[in-house]
């Protein structure tokens, strides 16, 4: 069944079609704002493998010529030397502000393919084709577009909405098991923010969302985008409810820094125990009950994440590092750490003065 989610901002709004076999529609979705018939596609290495052909297939059905930049994998590739030859791979080819360019992937794509719209030439359209479920629930909806740079993880880029947003639910049956369950952290976020209703849909669906299914994901996924979406439109730049997305992501960021970022641990596995210590820090906090605390945790568990954070991989944490790393985030402003935190499941908020001691005592406790 096809779904469509409308992000709307001020003046202009755009669609999140959500369906299967939507790449080989992908022509017919995407004509209407073509001016002419080519499109460029930018892609990894991984994808193109397994879903480009039918991308492509589904173009040339209605006479859409496509020009490929394939590049490699992971999070390394969102850097200034691929933004470069990307911009300069996609001019050699003609590339100007009439064409629009596809990103075919997941976040990483997404995230440099949406910055290389924003600078070439000013302004092309792009449109985002998100292929992991952290890209269809999170990073392609939203318009947050960045490359990584020695200083720190995206802060070279742009707020830059899409055209359009193609989340075709086939793509999803292709993912590794890892990247699937870091893509549910994301889904159950939602819930656990502001939708109890959601939250008690993903607790009685955690077998199936673990195995995939599709149809319990794709429903997963419109509820997730709608939620984002919303959010979104109330705050596209994130100067006030925005920040709530952040449940768990400055627990997280410490543990993906004090690991290094390395294969070991994926963003959304860090997002998973992250949220699990947002809720107990809730509690210690004495803001929320250790029955929705615990709860929250072993709904998130149910989804094969780890909750504890001596059990997580790429460990071990230690807890000073990870109040180092917290004081340092990007999101702390003048040694002024904000966290989300929350009052029970679905009543999460912005606790903008965070005590430093009590944190450092929870987080020993913690590791
Ligand atoms: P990713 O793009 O690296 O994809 C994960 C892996 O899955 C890659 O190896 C990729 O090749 C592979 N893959 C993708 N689709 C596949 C498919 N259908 N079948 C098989 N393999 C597939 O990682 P991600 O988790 O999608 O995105 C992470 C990035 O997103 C990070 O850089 C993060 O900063 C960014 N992000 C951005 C926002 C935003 O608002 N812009 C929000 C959250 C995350
Ligand atoms: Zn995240």
């Amino acid at each position: 069944s096809a779904m469509q989610v409308t992000v709307a901002l001020g003046e202009r709004s755009y669609d999140i079609h959500i369906a299967s076999g939507l790449l080989s529609r992908a022509g017919e979705l995407t004509k209407p704002i073509l001016k002419q018939p080519r499109v460029y596609i930018v892609t990894d290495e991984n994808v193109a493998k397994i879903h480009l052909e039918t991308l492509k297939a589904g173009l040339a059905k209605e006479g859409i010529s496509a020009f490929v930049e394939v590049l490699p994998p992971g999070e390394s590739t969102k850097c200034y030397a691929n933004l470069e030859s990307t911009i300069d791979a996609l001019m050699a080819q003609g590339a100007d502000r009439n064409d629009v360019v596809i990103a075919l992937g997941g976040g990483v794509i997404g995230d440099l393919t949406g910055l290389v719209a924003g600078l070439l030439k000013r302004g092309m359209r792009f449109v985002q084709v998100p292929t992991t479920l952290l890209a269809q629930v999170d990073s392609s909806v939203g318009g947050k577009t960045a490359i990584n740079s020695k200083m720190g993880k995206n802060l070279i880029g742009l707020f830059n909405q899409p055209e359009m947003v193609i989340a075709d639910q086939d793509v999803l049956q292709t993912l590794p098991v890892r990247e699937l369950r870091a893509g549910l952290a994301e889904v159950i976020k939602y819930g656990l923010i502001d939708d109890v209703e959601f939250f008690e849909f993903i607790e009685q669906n955690a077998e199936k969302l673990n195995a995939a299914d599709p149809e319990i994901l794709s429903e997963a996924v419109r509820v997730s985008c709608e939620a984002k979406a919303r959010i979104v439109s109330e705050d596209e730049t994130e100067r006030g409810k925005r920040a709530l997305l952040n449940l768990g992501h400055t627990f997280a960021h410490a543990l993906e820094r004090a690991n290094g970022f390395g294969p070991a641990l994926l963003h959304g596995e860090a997002v998973g125990t992250g949220m699990a210590m947002a809720f107990r820090y809730s509690q210690a906090l004495g803001l929320c009950s250790g029955q929705e605390a615990v709860r929250a945790e072993k709904a998130i568990f149910a989804l094969g994440l780890e909750t504890d954070v001596r059990k997580l991989s790429g460990g071990p944490y230690e807890g000073d590092a990870l109040l180092e790393h917290m004081m340092h985030d990007k999101k702390t402003e003048q040694g002024n750490l904000t966290l989300i935190l929350a009052k029970g499941i679905g009543q999460s908020y912005i606790e903008k003065q965070v005590d430093a001691d009590s944190l450092r005592a929870f987080l020993k406790i913690e590791t």
